[in-house]
């Protein structure tokens, strides 16, 4: 159902919906909540200096309020509990009137036992219910309130009376799964916390058989087709490698001699190349290229953002120049001339390879003979969107590029339909980057450091995790507004995040590679593809909120050059488990440990917003219930029943339909 069939939903809020990836009610009641506040009356004598403290009482005085600055106040009052509380609260000034002797109200916030005071972050009227209440906490967007979003998933889920349920029923009854509306409506309101535990459980299996079984189908699906034999022989590759300005590396060569065999053999390739950012990857992927176009077949490289195709392909040029062969450049911001132009010769096998975005897989897009599809940072592209490039040559072999570095066993896992190449070895070993663990008070040091690269003509990062916060918490906005009052006098800041249109993003990022922006105030999205190699300081705000994986592949953005490079690891809360940032730059070592810290969650971010297939599942925690969900899948897949399940037939069919 659409979206404004719920009431009260405006075209406003439409449209930050829609930002999230939330087109349909469907999606909206699938946006799970990322944790859960239990709400029940703090124990005062076991909290600490500023600990969170929820406490519910009667005011004994109205309340005070204060006003200051620029549209700032602050309100105060005596709570009455078994015990007196002094409440301080920002910013409430409109709700004064209400707050008056003898209300009933619920505070939560931070507790000083020294001084007996509460600096509330939120406050209620009303006094806290009997019962323990589970509230679920969701990502925002601005101008998204959780309660909105709460009242639109909840009418949507009473209007509802059938969800699709994709566990077959055998599985459904041997593991006395809740039914599937049950479980989301737990899951977004739950009762307590046993029934919550069963719903996610239920869902969790749901996602991770699907998963699965979509594994099936595509493992099945690909040993169907047979390859394409290509007569080039490894001297040919070899004399090509000559020319290169560089040596390569020993898993570079392994890479190579890996895509060798595939191409030139009956196997029809279907491999992952997974290594850190900076591994040298792209040059194997143009080997690749390189191999299917001696044999004289077309040769397709699809990257996630125009900047990288741009880059792609200037390199390529550069590196085959002594070559003939012929490369195309295809984005979406071609003008309409040029791309009828351009598609025509590429019909006709005027190109070789074709290096450009999504506009690859366009319909209109025809290829002359196409042999061989590659994806750089595969993750970011949905499954549907691979797919479809794979369908445009019939016989395709196909290599994705990730920078997402993850351990064997879980690769296993996840990629077992495909074939793996790994690179461990940095061709430039990254030893001018020094990451430094430092706590806000030190912060000094990381702006003294900003200041003298900026002056020597260098750029700076400045990344967040949040992109709005809800409790005062550092993000884009603030951290941008402190940027600029520290350097704005004289150099620019920009600001890049994933809730920007992506027109915008590309240009704020073509701003920063021109060096029109000095310091880029961002979140995560510039974890992937993004080369600047004038950047040379990365700071990292309130890093313990991410993952190892997630600031190692963060920090892989700057040292791209040959002058001493800074990533900074800000954070009061100093775990022990940053030490290794410190320590190692390889990044198979620390997605290890990654996920032994934290399971797959962090790794798998991207794949789930690409492929939208695991948003509650974590495949560390959840592994067991993997593997069993892998074992019933495997059962279905080759059962009658699945046969008949058009229901499940249709959701595998969207990922990979014919290919
Ligand atoms: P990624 O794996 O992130 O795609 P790239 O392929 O972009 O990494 O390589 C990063 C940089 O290292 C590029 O500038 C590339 O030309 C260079 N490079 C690649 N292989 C080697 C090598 N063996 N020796 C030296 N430099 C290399
Ligand atoms: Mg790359």
């Amino acid at each position: 159902m659409s979206l404004e069939s719920i009431k009260g939903l405006g075209p406003k809020t439409k449209m930050l919906l829609n930002n999230m990836d939330i087109k349909t009610t469907d999606d909206l009641i699938h946006y799970y909540p990322y944790r859960y506040n239990e709400i029940k009356r703090s124990e005062v004598s076991t909290l600490k200096a500023g600990d969170l403290i929820i406490m519910d009482g009667i005011i004994q005085n109205d309340a005070t309020l204060f006003h200051f600055g620029h549209h700032q106040d602050r309100m105060t009052f005596t709570l009455v509990a078994d015990r007196l509380f002094k409440v301080v609260i920002y910013n409430r000034g409109f709700l004064k009137k209400q707050l008056v002797a003898t209300t009933k109200v619920t505070v939560m916030g931070k507790y000083d036992p020294l001084k007996g005071t509460i600096t509330a972050s939120n406050l209620r009227l009303g006094l806290l219910p009997p019962q323990v209440v589970i509230e679920p906490v969701y990502h925002l967007v601005k101008g998204l309130s959780s309660k909105q979003l709460q009242s639109f998933i909840k009418s949507s889920l009473t209007s509802t009376n059938e969800v699709n349920d994709y566990v077959p029923i055998n599985y459904q009854t041997r593991y006395h799964f809740l039914d599937k509306l049950t479980s989301l409506k737990q899951v977004h309101d739950p009762t307590n916390l046993t029934l919550l535990a069963s719903a996610r459980q239920r869902l969790i299996y749901e996602e991770l058989f699907i998963f699965m079984l979509r594994m099936e189908d595509l493992k099945a699906k690909s040993k169907q087709r047979v390859g394409l034999e290509r007569a080039v022989t490894y001297d040919q590759v070899l004399s090509f490698l000559k020319t290169l300005p560089f040596t390569l590396t020993k898993d570079q060569l392994v890479a190579i001699n890996d895509i060798y065999h595939d191409l030139t053999s009956t196997i029809r390739m279907n491999r992952l190349l997974q290594g850190d950012v900076g591994s040298g990857k792209t040059i194997v992927a143009f080997v690749a290229l390189y191999i299917n176009y001696l044999a004289h077949y077309q040769g397709a490289l699809m990257a996630p953002t125009e900047i990288l195709a741009k880059q792609h392909y200037d390199n390529m040029l550069s590196l085959f120049k002594g070559t003939k062969l012929k490369v195309a450049l295809l984005t979406g911001s071609l003008k309409p001339k040029e791309r009828a132009s351009l598609l025509a010769k590429i019909k006709q096998g005027d190109y070789d390879v074709i290096i450009g975005t999504h506009a690859l897989i366009s319909e209109d897009v025809i290829y002359h003979n196409l042999g061989l599809v590659i994806t750089d940072e595969q993750h970011r592209f949905g499954v549907n969107q691979r797919t479809n490039l794979m369908n445009k040559g019939y016989l395709a072999d196909t290599l994705y590029l990730s920078a997402t570095p993850i351990p064997r066993t879980y690769a296993l896992t996840l990629y077992g339909d495909m074939d793996i190449s790994s690179i461990h070895s940095m061709p430039k070993g990254h030893k001018n980057l020094v990451t430094t663990l430092v706590t806000n008070d030190q912060i000094k040091t990381v702006l003294e450091v900003m200041l003298a690269e900026l002056k020597k003509g260098h750029q700076c990062y400045a990344v967040v995790p949040l992109i709005v916060s809800e409790d005062n918490a550092l993000d884009v906005e603030s951290l941008a507004a402190d940027m600029k009052k520290a350097f704005g006098k004289y150099y620019k800041v920009g600001i890049l995040h994933g809730a920007m249109k992506s027109s915008d993003k590309e240009q704020v990022m073509a701003s920063f590679k021109a060096n029109e922006i000095q310091i880029l105030v961002t979140t995560t999205v510039i974890e992937v593809g993004v080369d600047v190699a004038n950047a040379t300081v990365m700071a990292i705000f309130d890093c313990d909120r991410f993952g190892l994986s997630t600031i190692h592949q963060l920090r892989g953005r700057i040292a791209r050059n040959d002058v001493a490079n800074y990533c900074f690891l800000i954070t009061d809360n100093v775990k022990e488990r940053f030490q290794i940032l410190t320590e190692t730059m390889d990044g198979f070592k620390i997605s290890e440990m990654d996920f032994k810290l934290r399971g797959a969650g962090d790794l798998f971010g991207y794949r789930q917003s690409g492929d939208m297939v695991l948003a509650l599942a974590d495949l560390r925690r959840d592994y067991s219930l993997l593997l069993q969900a892998r074992d019933d899948a495997k059962a279905y897949f080759k059962s009658a029943t699945y046969e008949q399940d058009e229901l499940l037939k249709t959701k595998i069919g969207l990922v990979s339909k014919a290919s």
